[in-house]
């Protein structure tokens, strides 16, 4: 499955940390690219630097309006799935979900625009209450991919973490593929 997704606005400074922990799930979650619109620019270099150790094609795009990319990706054949605490239950939606061949997942940061309900396939809560585009987007990535998402190969990594029960054990490769 193809998995892109995209944060709709952010709180100028206030909003950063969570930017790229949106930006970090999506990688470590799956999703090939995140789309947002430029008001961090030293984030292309987090993830940059990121890729780099840990391997893998993450890409951050950065956009001047949402509508027009999810616009876009509807009419490339994406289904749009809108994370809402006000949508369908992920309990109900989330055997449609997994049949889906593409889809963009879009996150807000403080209220978002009422248009993103009527353009989404799917408006989806994670619960009914509200909690955060981080958390609602990694359970969503977890629910869709049932934990297949962490057996991936990050391609040409440096660092590769070898699961362990005490301490740290990292296989550190200099070149890449
Ligand atoms: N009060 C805001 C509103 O009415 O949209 C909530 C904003 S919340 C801090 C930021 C984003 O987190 C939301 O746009 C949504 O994508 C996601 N989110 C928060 N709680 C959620 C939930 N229970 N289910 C799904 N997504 C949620």
């Amino acid at each position: 499955m193809e998995i892109e997704v995209v944060r709709i606005g952010q709180r100028l400074v206030r909003d950063d940390r969570v930017t790229t922990h949106v930006a970090l799930v999506s990688r470590g979650f799956g999703a090939e690219r995140i789309f947002m619109t430029e008001v961090n620019p030293e984030i292309k270099d987090t993830i940059e630097k990121i890729n780099n150790t840990w391997g893998g094609d993450f890409k951050i795009e950065f956009i001047e309006k949402w509508k027009t990319i999810v616009k876009k990706k509807k009419d490339e054949g994406f289904k749009i799935i809108h994370l809402s605490m006000y949508g369908e239950s992920i309990d109900d939606v989330q055997i449609n979900l997994r049949n889906e061949e593409k889809i963009v997942i879009v996150v807000g940061a403080e209220k978002v625009p009422r248009e993103i309900y009527e353009l989404a396939d799917y408006n989806v809560a994670v619960g009914s209450q509200p909690h955060s585009e981080i958390s609602a987007l990694a359970i969503v990535l977890d629910r869709i991919q049932k934990g297949e998402q962490f057996k991936k190969e990050f391609s040409h990594a440096k660092r590769k973490i070898i699961p362990t029960k005490n301490g740290k054990n990292v296989q550190v490769k200099e070149t890449r593929d």
